[in-house]
């Protein structure tokens, strides 16, 4: 459907064409960095036209291991301003906290359900979690990285450690990620934590993971990307990610939905356009075939 035409059978929509997309059985949920967005950057609008096509069939969610503000800052047009916000859920820190739809253009996101990582693990596993990631700060921090600031972020559900600091800049991070390559060294530190909490016998409870291009995420197993299945039991469920491989945080959701044929794997914008139409039109033809 051409964006005009979009338009036009927006100004046409009414409550019950609205009511129609909102009950849809399916929902298609998106990692944002490096799937819809370029890490840390703004949504690339030219997803945006494909985007309304599939909301004609599915709803649509945004699975992230970053927070709401992180959503708001790089998604915010979409989100706030466009007419997915009718069929677009939002789930920050890997679905433990979920937001659904907007009614109206003009509402704030309610939050529906949070979950919280202290009360789950307890304070005394908290703190020596706490204490393990502090010192292998300081290691990573003797290497040759960008120091900034935020090098670890409670979330509520989750941890974020970032060891060059989430107030990093762009630069800073094109500098570590080269770094990175280089010289593997997340993969090492991730490694180092996996250690130290096995030798705490913490291993059983809590999971490290890399986080996007720069970071670590550290949470109560099973709240993975796979928690965002919990609020979703009667849908059918799809996933886009980018980060589907060993040790990356959409390996879990990828595995869990890919026995059904249900799961892609991104590695540029353009390529998350081409899976959106496959699965658009995967939905058109089987709405053709039921007539
Ligand atoms: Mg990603």
């Amino acid at each position: 459907m051409s964006y005009g035409r979009r338009i036009a059978w927006l100004s046409s929509t009414n409550q019950k064409e609205k009511r129609r997309i909102i009950k849809s059985k399916n929902i298609v949920l998106f990692d944002m960095d490096g799937t819809l967005t370029p890490p840390r950057m703004e949504f690339d609008r030219t997803l945006l036209e494909p985007l309304r096509e599939l909301t004609q069939y599915a709803q649509i969610g945004i699975v992230t291991g970053s927070d709401f503000d992180y959503v708001n800052q790089q998604m915010g047009y979409v989100i706030k301003h466009s007419e997915l916000v009718y069929c677009m859920h939002i789930l920050p820190c890997n679905g433990t906290k979920w937001y659904p739809p907007l009614y109206s253009l003009g509402d704030s996101h309610c939050l529906k359900h949070e979950a919280d990582m202290r009360l789950a693990l307890g304070s005394d596993t908290y703190r020596k979690l706490m204490l393990i990631l502090l010192e292998q700060q300081l290691h990573f921090a003797e290497n040759n990285i960008p120091l900034t600031g935020q090098f670890i972020q409670y979330r509520g559900s989750m941890i974020n450690w970032c060891p060059i600091g989430r107030s990093a800049t762009s630069e800073d991070r094109k500098r570590f990620v080269q770094h990175d390559k280089e010289k593997n060294q997340r993969l090492h530190y991730l490694n180092k934590v996996r250690r130290r909490l096995s030798l705490q016998g913490l291993d059983k409870y809590i999971t490290c993971t890399l986080g996007g291009d720069t970071s670590f995420d550290i949470y109560p197993t099973g709240w993975d990307k796979t928690y965002a299945l919990r609020h979703f039991e009667d849908k059918g469920v799809w996933f886009v990610g980018d980060r589907c491989d060993k040790d990356g945080n959409d390996k879990q959701i990828y595995d869990a939905l890919s026995t059904l044929g249900r799961s892609y794997k991104t590695d540029s914008i353009a390529k998350t356009k081409e899976i959106i139409e496959t699965i658009t039109a995967h939905f058109q033809s089987k709405e053709n075939t039921n007539g």
